[in-house]
């Protein structure tokens, strides 16, 4: 068993319409829904889950799609950027799909000295598609118009927009377990060698930087991953002694969490393996019914009026 922090177990982004994130995010991009539920906080909105056949954590990209929102803008003190790993040799196959889609991508920049398409969804998101220099056996989710040679694999990392790097950089190396490996200009990389896979995370510094505003196309919060529940608690406790603010355990239903706010504003979760997408459906149906937690089921009829339908 590890007792570390194992990279990243999901990061949540907000959207607004429901059904154009469901189609990119399952049609466009080709990842399997493996969770339809709602907001635990305001079940009027739907929750997506994104990730591969088993919502395996570092594969799980999650949204509040609220209706009607407004646009958000990326800046400071927010995950600015989600990097999904593809196999080398992929990436003229996602160029011409994103041309044939009308989805917005930039030049390929190199990294680190590893190449990156960055892309929009439609909400103005920022993703990016980069072949590691490391190797990832995972199996990203197939479909008809997206074969396991081309499909994503899950998170290679994110990039989070900050005023100054040490306050965070500190959370990085000496809570969660992350060595800073390189600089090139104002990024900074940091990976944790607990893990192979989804275990990257850059800090741009921009010092006069505004701060983001968290709306549709922006990021909410990332966590990390943990194995149980007992090595989530024993980083709460590291965490409150740092000086900084975390919450109490809460039941997300499909992991626990906690969540504390790092010292450059981003909204940082650390959530467990347990029990994972399939304590309320097989792994065949994953994401095909609406699940709603046991307090909110008398209320189902209610909140499926409220809900947009998906076609
Ligand atoms: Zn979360």
């Amino acid at each position: 068993m590890s007792n570390r922090i194992l990279g990243l177990h999901h990061i949540t982004a907000i959207a607004n319409i429901a059904q154009r994130n469901h189609d990119f995010y399952t049609k466009v991009l080709g990842l399997r829904l493996v969770k339809k539920t709602v907001n635990f906080d305001d079940p009027g909105t739907y929750h997506f889950y994104y990730g591969n056949e088993e919502g395996t954590p570092g594969t799980i990209l999650t949204f509040f799609p609220w209706e009607g929102i407004g646009q958000g803008t990326n800046g400071v003190g927010m995950a600015t950027e989600i990097a999904y790993a593809v196999a080398g040799g992929s990436i003229d196959f996602w160029k011409e799909r994103f041309k044939q889609f009308n989805i917005k991508t930039q030049e390929a920049v190199e990294r680190f000295g590893e190449i990156y398409l960055p892309f929009t969804d439609p909400d103005g998101l920022n993703l990016a598609l980069v072949v590691p220099k490391t190797t990832d056996n995972r199996k990203g989710w197939v479909t008809g118009e997206v074969a396991e040679s081309v499909a994503t694999k899950g998170f290679q990392g994110t990039t989070l927009s900050l005023k100054e790097l040490e306050p965070t950089a500190r959370v990085l190396t000496d809570i969660l377990g992350y060595k800073q490996t390189g600089q090139e200009g104002n990024r900074y990389r940091f990976i944790t060698d607990a893990i192979e896979t989804a275990s990257t995370i850059d800090i741009l510094v921009d010092e006069k930087g505004k701060r983001g505003y968290n709306a549709a196309g922006t990021n909410h919060h990332i966590a990390f991953r943990v194995e149980t529940d007992d090595v989530q608690m024993a980083f709460r406790e590291k965490i409150l002694s740092a000086g900084l603010q975390i919450t109490p355990k809460i039941d997300r239903d499909y992991f626990f969490s906690l969540y504390f706010r790092e010292p450059g504003g981003v909204l940082f979760e650390i959530a467990t393996d347990n029990p994972g997408f399939t304590v309320d459906e097989p792994l065949i149906q994953l994401g095909s019914k609406l699940k709603l937690p046991k307090q909110y089921e008398p209320a189902r009829a209610e909140i499926e009026r409220v809900l947009p339908v998906l076609k």
